[in-house]
């Protein structure tokens, strides 16, 4: 019920201070950077999207809509030109967006590019390098590919196997359709709760090759960075190597491997040292904050808000945008007057 209230309520806030926002946007005195985020965008009929969570799809067509609209207000602009030209103390405009994708999703590439060139807008993919131009892609949709695979052929022996590796959690041998994708992402969020995410992918990946075997790789490979890198307009950070959360229980040498050696594979494949750094889950102990800090000149966090120009760059604010968050201009402008006020976040 808390679930479904919540939604509704936020709903309610953005309809409510969806006015507000041009109003904001253009009227506040200063400067802000604000941040948005984004992970796949996919054709609304991509098979994809019968397993994948709905906070991470957009539309090529919701996209484009949303940065025709934020640019009525807003100057677009790399992060890190950003943070350059407020440390020079340059003018800057009233408010400035910077765009990012989180992950590396071959996507990016075949459907969100267009987009950015045909309307020249910079971007920064964060990208979890040792994941790119591999087909392992991520445990969470790999898990929930397997799951939703599960429960419709009935396959017991699967659900059984993936119980053996990961105990502490309750599996469900049998789940009504329309319960499923609900149920699906319940068992990742218990899985996050009492494994980490090394111990996860190893259990899984034994069990999803035999599943994965003709399967396309979700993620870029380097060939397609580079290509997108080379025109300019898109930037690349660190997403972390593996994709894994860094939080207290991850011990120092794979912090080392996942914030360090992730920032050299960048710059060894396209030439340039990355900026900036995107914390997997929003986590971050404060040994991985430490290491971030000497490795990358900003960080971005998943806490949704406005940045102001006096803004320190690591733990930037940012705002997520996908079909549900972002599916009518309303919606839009409501969640941005949310930002700038601190509410229905
Ligand atoms: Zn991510």
């Amino acid at each position: 019920m808390v679930k479904l209230l919540r939604p509704t309520l936020k709903a309610a806030a953005y309809a409510a201070t969806a006015a507000l926002a041009p109003m904001l946007m253009r009227g506040l005195p200063g400067s802000r950077l604000l941040i948005l985020t984004y992970h796949r965008v996919l054709p609304p009929t991509h098979p994809a999207r019968e397993y994948e969570e709905q906070g991470m799809m957009v539309s090529a067509q919701n996209l484009e809509m949303h940065l025709r609209l934020i640019g009525g207000y807003a100057t677009f602009m790399h992060l890190d030109d950003w943070l350059d030209q407020r440390d020079a103390g340059a003018t800057l405009p009233r408010l400035t967006c910077a765009v990012t994708f989180d992950d590396g999703w071959s996507d990016n590439y075949h459907h969100a590019f267009a987009v950015l060139q045909r309307l020249q807008i910079p971007a920064t993919i964060f990208l979890a390098t040792a994941r790119i131009g591999t087909v392992l892609g991520f445990w969470p949709t790999t898990l929930g590919r397997l799951l939703l695979e599960a429960w419709q052929q009935d396959n017991h022996a699967l659900l059984e196997a993936l119980a053996d590796r990961l105990p502490l959690i309750r599996w469900p041998k049998s789940v009504l359709i329309t319960a499923r994708r609900a149920v699906a992402y319940e068992v990742i969020d218990q899985l996050k709760k009492y494994y980490l995410d090394q111990d996860i992918d190893a259990a899984l990946t034994l069990l999803a090759a035999a599943q994965m075997r003709n399967q396309q790789p979700d993620l870029l490979d380097w060939e397609q960075v580079r290509r997108m890198a080379d025109t300019g307009l898109i930037k690349l950070g660190s997403h972390t190597r593996n994709h894994r959360r860094l939080n207290a229980r991850l011990g120092s040498e794979l912090l080392d491997d996942e914030i360090g050696i992730s920032a050299m594979e960048i710059a060894g494949q396209t030439g340039n040292h990355p900026g900036g750094f995107c914390y997997p889950n929003g986590d971050a102990s404060s040994e991985a904050l430490h290491k971030v800090r000497k490795t990358y000149r900003y960080s971005v966090l998943n806490t949704p808000g406005i940045n102001p120009l006096g803004v320190e760059p690591h733990g930037l604010k940012r705002i997520g945008l996908h079909d549900g968050s972002g599916a009518t201009v309303n919606t839009v402008l409501g969640r941005l007057a949310c930002a700038y006020l601190g509410v229905g976040n």
